[in-house]
């Protein structure tokens, strides 16, 4: 399908889902993959609520990349941080980096700087939008575009889910979108600092994340179900 194709199938079912879910946000975590999203959203003069996640631990880059997005497209983003009492008592208790320590303490700085702050996110909300591609790994191929989130109880629509790496890539080139300097140096996936690292040519796009895990354990949580499994659809047609 050509860039021209994928651009319209996206405004489509866009415009489709915020017609039926006028109380949508789209998250974005400032990769590439969400700053299409949020150049089509602006292009498009779509009115939905933008927010992100500030776990505190984020690179530079990407504090740098939200405040020239926001100049950019004069957009408000609404950030959310995780719950002080909770990042408190875990960070007495295990200390700042007790990520390295073992996958469940790494889980629970996950809940705590991510899950959390999600959860107060999507309050309110009946879909979410996201960037998710199925290309990304091997543990997002299944991925639908529309899908119902059992977690968090409300829709969950992934526009660019179809999309290669090449068209993001060739979309950032045609309409110049601010991207994470990060992407550039090695960074197909940019999580919190301590958590990411660059990847070798040709290695799977998320290895970088939680390096040092099996790699099957590589995901935060927000976006599997309540088994711990990547969403599966419900539903495989977008809005409308
Ligand atoms: S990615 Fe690392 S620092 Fe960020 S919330 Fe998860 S464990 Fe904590």
């Amino acid at each position: 399908m050509s860039l021209d194709r994928r651009i319209d199938a996206v405004h489509l079912c866009l415009s489709r889902a915020l017609e039926q879910h006028p109380q949508a946000a789209f998250a974005s975590s400032f990769g590439v993959e969400d700053m299409v999203i949020l150049d089509l959203i602006h292009r498009l003069d779509l009115t939905i609520e933008i927010f992100t996640l500030d776990t505190g631990r984020l690179h530079e880059e990407t504090h740098a990349l939200i405040a020239r997005a926001r100049t950019a497209y004069g957009r408000a983003v609404h950030v959310f941080h995780p719950d002080t009492e909770e990042l408190e008592t875990y960070v007495a208790a295990h200390g700042s980096n007790a990520f390295y320590d073992s996958l469940e303490l790494r889980k629970r700085c996950c809940a705590i700087r991510k899950l959390g702050p999600l959860r107060r996110a999507l309050q309110g909300k009946s879909l979410w939008i996201t960037g998710l591609r199925r290309a990304q790994s091997p543990a997002r191929s299944t991925t639908q575009e529309l899908a119902f989130d059992a977690g968090n109880g409300l829709m969950k629509l992934n526009p660019l889910v179809d999309w290669s790496e090449a068209e993001v890539w060739a979309y950032v080139e045609r309409h110049q979108v601010p991207v994470n300097a990060l992407h550039r140096r090695g960074f197909p996936s940019i999580g919190c600092a301590p958590c990411t690292r660059a990847v070798h040519p040709g290695e799977d796009p998320r290895a970088g994340r939680w390096w040092w895990e099996q790699s099957g354990a590589r995901e935060c949580g927000l976006h599997v179900d309540t088994h711990g499994r990547l969403v599966r659809a419900h539903t495989t047609t977008t809005a409308g």
